[in-house]
């Protein structure tokens, strides 16, 4: 890791506290400065080597799972997941466990597919609730398929999957995990969820660039899948049987340039020590991030117990609150925040994710504590 990669003042390289996009190193950004064609050999090797890498960073046994890269920002691979997995059926019914803004994308999804689902909704400030789910499972014994957000980057509450998923798993329900934000920055043990679908893309804590996403899918279980895709292009089976087939082919044109950053931010997770390590560096920043925040009359929004090292939402100070002063002044000063999306709290949002640092929330605090909030929004 250089001093340049998040350093970069002399070019006013603006870091971005945001979820993804978000801050990249200079090396992996430099990745991006060769073209190559997609039928090479060398090409397909390196697409081979993340897929294997990956599994490695779920700890995911290649025996039993199989990484499959797709085309496009997260929600495509969230999208041929539902997609695929889900047989066109009226046997098949879908819960979604929702307590923000992607779980509703989920349903949203659904929607689009004509997949009959059960949407279990809980508070935006509050985790999804193991024991709720089981009952509801239990009341709805038509239910084939579970779906629930890891890190649900509305608010930045991280749900309990650990006391969730392995007992659905148990009863023979598929389980979809939509990872996105938490992938690589959490510690997560997919062979002992026993997960069928975990998905993520590159630009969240892998700390690659935007341009593809991937899922993690159990072999004997995506194996069953064929025929079953709503949609040519987010067709999961054949994206999949087209990375087997021909030895890390991408079935149609692929963000070459991304792949080959991806490659580097995964080389960069290793030497950084692995997700584990990650994990420290994120928290480290979250619970500066917090406090500093805190003394500043800035509230969160969600719990410290069930807070993620991922993102942090906080309360606008007052109602009259301009959020976008806030911003352009952050912004004037090299740093990139978050709107909010908690949909009954105003709020706003700061990551503690990609190539950011203790001194870099630093110097963020230290700015805010300079902004002087009474300004209101002009009318
Ligand atoms: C980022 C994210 C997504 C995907 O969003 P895109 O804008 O499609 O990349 C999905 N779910 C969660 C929880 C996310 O954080």
């Amino acid at each position: 890791m250089d001093e340049l990669s998040s350093f970069d003042h002399e070019n006013r390289q603006e870091i971005l506290l945001t979820p993804g996009p978000l801050t990249t190193s200079a090396n992996v950004k430099k990745a991006m400065l060769i073209d190559h064609g997609t039928w090479d050999d060398d090409y397909k090797g390196v697409t081979q080597e993340i897929r294997g890498e990956l599994l490695a960073i779920g700890k995911a046994s290649p025996k039993a799972y199989t990484s499959v890269l797709m085309q496009g920002s997260g929600t495509f691979c969230v999208e041929a997941t539902l997609g695929t997995a889900i047989p066109q059926n009226q046997a098949s019914v879908l819960m979604i466990a929702i307590n923000g803004a992607y779980g509703e994308r989920m349903a949203q999804i659904a929607d689009y597919y004509g997949i009959t689902h059960i949407d279990l909704q809980f508070n935006e400030d509050q985790p999804v609730d193991p024991a709720r789910v089981l009952d509801e499972i239990a009341k709805h014994p038509e239910v084939t398929h579970f779906a629930v957000v890891h890190c649900e980057t509305t608010t930045g509450i991280l749900n309990p999957i650990e006391r969730i998923i392995p007992i659905l798993n148990k009863m023979g329900i598929v389980t979809i995990v939509d990872a996105m934000s938490s992938f690589g920055g959490v510690p997560i043990d997919i062979n002992r969820l026993g997960v069928d679908y975990l998905i993520s893309s590159a630009n969240k804590c892998i700390q690659g660039v935007p341009g593809f996403g991937f899922v993690i899918a159990k072999k004997s279980v995506i194996d069953k899948t064929q025929g079953n895709a709503r949609s040519l292009s987010l067709d999961l089976y054949e994206q999949y049987r087209c990375f087997e087939d021909h030895d890390g082919k991408w079935r149609f044109t692929s963000p070459t340039h991304v792949v080959y950053a991806f490659q580097e931010a995964i080389e960069e997770l290793k030497d950084e020590g692995g997700v584990e390590a990650r994990t420290q560096r994120y928290k480290a920043n979250e619970q500066l991030l917090r406090n500093k925040m805190i003394l500043l009359d800035y509230e969160p929004v969600i719990d410290e117990q069930v807070q993620s090292p991922i993102i942090t939402t906080f309360k606008y100070p007052s109602e009259n609150f301009d959020f976008h002063q806030l911003y352009e002044f952050l912004k004037d000063r090299g740093f990139v925040i978050y709107p909010g999306k908690v949909s009954k709290i105003d709020s706003f949002r700061i990551g503690n994710i990609g190539e950011v640092y203790e001194a870099d929330i630093e110097r963020l605090v230290a700015l805010v504590g300079k902004y002087d909030k009474s300004v209101i929004k002009s009318v």
